[in-house]
């Protein structure tokens, strides 16, 4: 049986145009000899009466238990799941839909963001050999216990990928509304060029660094299982981007762009933290030491002698504030900062590319605050109002 695992997500399942085009990928992929698993997301985004945000706001969140919550949101799915399978019933296609929970997919019971812990997919391969369609709703799960739960924003492609890993799938198509894994946000970054071929790698630490065109718990499963996945635009035929593993990327040699730079990406709601300590590294331990026990992550770590600079996510300054009053040491905030990545494994040791970076940000007058490095990626924190300038001002000077 050959299988195939196809996600939609919110845009591609928001309106009739759409919706079309999702019943005509789906019966391309049936004319071709495929059984298809199709998981869908909610339909659309932010202020659309379905969307997992309008859900939400039915209900006073203070005042709702995580667990209602994710019975409330898991709704969403279950009914694009369910227009999209009297679509292709009209179609003259009949297919089963399955929740989360009815496909198998187990998960720990962290309500909101619950992680998998495995697929049984019995009831999935069960069904496909009576029809030629499954679709699943995404975003979801059940505990052991049979409490539903989701996957944390972006959680569809989850669902796609660790579905396509317990039917082995051939590979995952991911549709979205854009062309695919690109150069930058193209929402910001207008000149935004296309990447044809991706490594798992760099494709995680793209997202991880705050591109949201696939879930980093996906691209670990992808990596994991080998699967490859094509991300691609559901209003058009383009061929989209192939996440495979990296001898394939290098084989293929199918990114036109010979660049250094892979991509540019962006995390806003960055607080820059600095700590006026003395250079005694039992107090700069101990202080460390405060900051994880309070499950608080920092990053941007620059160490020097009179003073230790690092960057929390926003919501933690509170709890960051309480400890640095409470040992009495002096500091300063600066908040509202953008964490810029640019990322690319071939500006390992290659001169002038900090000289560059620099360049490209002086010629629009944006300052940097603090800046980092590793083999694969350079980071600059920026004022948060400066991003869409720095993205578009670097993405100048490398593309
Ligand atoms: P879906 O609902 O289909 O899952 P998402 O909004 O989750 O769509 O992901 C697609 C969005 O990711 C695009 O609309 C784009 O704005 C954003 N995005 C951010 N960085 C990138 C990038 N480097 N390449 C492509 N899209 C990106
Ligand atoms: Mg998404």
């Amino acid at each position: 049986m050959n299988i195939i695992v196809q996600k939609f997500g919110g845009t591609s399942v928001a309106n009739e145009k759409n919706r079309k085009e999702v019943v005509d990928r789906i019966i391309e992929k049936i004319k071709t000899g495929y059984k298809v698993v199709a998981v869908v997301s909610a339909m659309g985004r932010k202020g659309d009466p379905y969307s997992t945000d309008s859900l939400i706001n039915l209900v006073d969140e203070k005042h709702t238990q995580k667990r209602e919550l994710d019975l409330l949101m898991s709704c969403g799915e279950i009914i694009s799941a369910t227009i999209l399978s009297n679509l292709m019933s009209t179609a003259g296609y009949s297919n089963t839909v399955l929740t989360g929970y009815q496909a198998g997919i187990i998960t720990d019971n962290n309500f909101g963001d619950a992680d998998v812990i495995e697929v049984i997919p019995n009831k999935i391969l069960e069904m496909l050999k009576k029809e030629d369609i499954v679709i699943v709703s995404g975003f979801q799960g059940a505990t052991k216990d049979g409490e539903i739960t989701t996957l944390g924003r972006g959680g569809s492609d989850t669902s796609a990928l660790i579905i396509g890993e317990a039917i082995e799938s051939e590979c995952v198509e991911i549709y979205t509304d854009v062309e695919g894994v690109m150069t930058a946000d193209p929402k910001i970054v207008p000149n935004a060029q296309l990447i044809k071929k991706i490594c798992y790698s760099e494709v995680h630490q793209l997202v991880e660094e705050g591109a949201g065109v696939i879930h980093p718990k996906a691209v670990e499963v992808a990596k994991r299982c080998n699967i490859k996945v094509i991300v691609k635009n559901i209003t058009n035929n383009s061929t989209g981007t192939i996440i495979g593993p990296p001898n394939d990327i290098v084989k293929d040699n199918l990114n036109p762009i010979d660049n250094i730079i892979t991509a540019i990406t962006y995390k806003k709601n960055r607080t820059q933290i600095t700590v006026y300590l003395d250079n005694n590294d039992e107090h700069l331990k101990e202080l460390l030491d405060l900051i994880a026990n309070n499950k608080i992550s920092i990053d941007l770590i620059n160490l020097l002698t009179e003073r230790k600079v690092f960057t929390v996510d926003e919501k933690n300054v509170p709890i960051i504030e309480n400890i640095l009053q409470a040992k009495g040491y002096k500091y300063k905030i600066i908040k509202n900062c953008s964490k810029i990545s640019i990322i690319g494994h071939k500006i390992n040791g290659l001169p002038g590319v900090m000289a560059r970076i620099i360049g490209a940000l002086l010629s629009v007058n944006v300052s940097i605050l603090q800046s980092s490095d590793s083999h694969t990626t350079i980071w600059c924190l920026v004022r948060e109002e400066d991003t869409e300038k720095a993205l578009n001002a670097l993405h100048n000077e490398f593309y």
